[in-house]
């Protein structure tokens, strides 16, 4: 089943390529179905990050050195590559830490200068906290106030409530394109054109998007996608901010430091254009360039076809777990990701969670950083699976197997 899908790929070979995933845990072969949290790595990526510490390591855009410019094409050129996967100019890329930063990043410079008492910030029910506090640290700041858009009941945006929402006041939309809870996939592309009908500049949280779809930022129409290194298959502690160049140019800083200057005197300080004038200090350069190798990858395999091998993998996860007596599943939307929420009665999900671990599976249990969406849905924790393209039917059936046998032990 797993080496003859129609992607034409074989996803057998594929999984071989990550070698964290031939581990056991606690004496049993390891079920990693926690790549919404973090993805895994494939050699590829583990070898260009280690290549670079071992053979072109130095500092980037400061030393004339050899081992200075091939740091500095390197870690260039990884922009450069991110730019390709995902439609955009390289100089619209501001290279940083991850989704959080990028959000900070977007709520120092580009909203907190701009609103006032009177403004909105549209939300929704199903932001992760990365993109629901720091609106709230905004709103306190500036006196503007935070509005919430609302779900349907199998956890789908209620689209109509959404753009009634978006009146004059409203300043700016931040919005996930998929829910690290639900899965849910939100149509940010037709969102997107109301809110420019509308003069509302859009935030769009990518982090649980672009490790699974195809993501063209220019179709996509915001002005501002944030999307986390470490979920497609690339390093920590590398992230991406797309940012539409009137914003760039007219964005004050967010840090000060070494890189992101032209000239500094102590009268004043000349700022560097484009990009780099938000990436203060010594960037994750290894990171970035492991996170180069990440998207060379995942374009080798066709993020068309990560999507129909993962949207298999879901559809079997889901019409298995139908055999387990007293779960629920969260989230139902007819465009979701590959992450399943669940919760089974009279069982605590840190148990569940816990006594999954001691069969190798891990998955995440708790809120999910979510605290918003799970009052919402009624239940304090669920257990959450989230699987990746380099998952297989065979642990899909060995989780469920496993989640048969602990159900019997803590009912
Ligand atoms: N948004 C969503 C939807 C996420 O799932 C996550 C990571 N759990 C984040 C933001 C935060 O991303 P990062 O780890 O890159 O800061």
């Amino acid at each position: 089943m797993d080496t003859a899908i129609d992607t034409g790929i074989d996803w057998a070979q594929v999984r071989a390529d990550f070698p964290l995933l031939t581990r056991q845990v606690h004496g049993k072969p390891l079920v990693y179905f926690d790549s919404a949290n973090t993805g895994q790595k494939p050699e590829c990526v583990i070898d260009a990050t280690n290549d670079f510490y071992r053979r072109h390591n130095a500092n980037v855009s400061r030393a004339v050195h050899a081992l200075g410019s091939e740091a500095t094409d390197a870690y260039e050129g990884a922009r450069s590559k991110l730019a390709r996967f995902f439609n955009v100019r390289s100089d619209e890329l501001i290279l940083c830490s991850g989704t959080t930063f990028a959000i900070n990043l977007v709520a120092y410079s580009w909203a907190l200068p701009r609103l006032q008492p009177g403004d909105v910030i549209l939300i929704s029910r199903m932001e992760h906290h990365a993109n629901i506090v720091p609106w709230q640290l905004v709103a306190q700041r500036t006196g503007a106030t935070i509005k919430v858009a609302e779900l349907l009941p199998d956890g789908a945006l209620d689209l109509n409530a959404l753009y009634a929402q978006m009146t004059a006041d409203v300043k700016l939309l931040a919005l996930t394109h998929v829910s690290n809870v639900l899965g849910t996939v939100n149509p940010v592309t037709y969102i997107c054109k109301e809110a420019r009908k509308r003069g509302i500049v859009t935030v769009i949280d990518g982090s649980q998007a672009a490790p699974h779809m195809p993501v063209d930022i220019a179709a996509i129409g915001c002005d501002f996608y944030a999307v986390t290194g470490h979920k497609m298959s690339g390093p920590t502690g590398t992230g991406v901010l797309w940012a539409k160049r009137e914003h760039i140019q007219a964005m004050p800083p967010f840090l000060g430091g070494g890189e992101m200057i032209k000239e500094v005197r102590f009268e004043g300080t000349v700022f560097n254009e484009g990009p780099h004038k938000f990436e203060a200090g010594t960037p994750n350069i290894a990171g970035f360039v492991g996170l180069g190798a990440a998207v060379d990858y995942l374009s080798s395999l066709g993020m068309a076809h990560i999507e129909a091998r993962e949207q298999a993998l879901l559809a079997h996860l889901t019409d298995a777990l139908h055999s387990i007596d007293g779960l629920h599943i969260y989230g139902r939307a007819p465009r979701k990701a590959a992450v399943v929420s669940f919760a089974i009665d009279g069982v605590h999900s840190h148990d569940l969670a816990t006594l999954l671990d001691l069969e190798g599976i891990a998955v995440r249990s708790g809120q999910h950083c979510a605290h918003p969406l799970l009052q919402w849905l009624g239940v304090g924790t669920t257990c959450r699976a989230s699987l990746a393209f380099y998952n297989t039917h065979a642990e899909i059936d060995a989780f469920v197997a496993a989640l048969h046998k602990v159900r019997k032990l803590l009912v």
